[in-house]
């Protein structure tokens, strides 16, 4: 594959770039439609599409709400969205619990 920023040639499995430093791996390997568990407002319908297109977060949630309201697609297809779209696997989410022990 090709590094996002130098544009020069890496491995495939690199997390990393060995040309500019630059993380590659994670995004790579997170290319799946999600509802992911931190930073969700309802049920991370617009977190999971932001992520998967790497945009803003902001502009999708924006883009849905005006679609809701001039079209009503928005109204329908965010059901739709949340039922269709898996929730993100609880092994990447962070352990909470164990945060809350060591920062009291
Ligand atoms: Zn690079």
């Amino acid at each position: 594959m090709y590094c996002n920023y130098c544009g020069k040639v890496i491995q495939d499995d690199a997390a990393v770039c060995a040309y500019c430093g630059v993380r590659v791996g994670a995004s790579v390997a997170r290319k799946r439609l999600v509802r992911p568990r931190q930073g969700r407002k309802i049920a991370g319908v617009c977190l999971g599409f932001a992520e998967y297109f790497d945009i803003d977060v902001t502009v999708v949630r924006l883009v849905w709400l005006i679609a809701c309201f001039m079209t009503g697609i928005g109204f329908l297809s965010y059901p739709i969205a949340w039922i269709v779209m898996p929730e993100e696997p609880l092994l990447l989410a962070e352990p909470l619990g164990a945060q809350r022990v060591t920062n009291p």
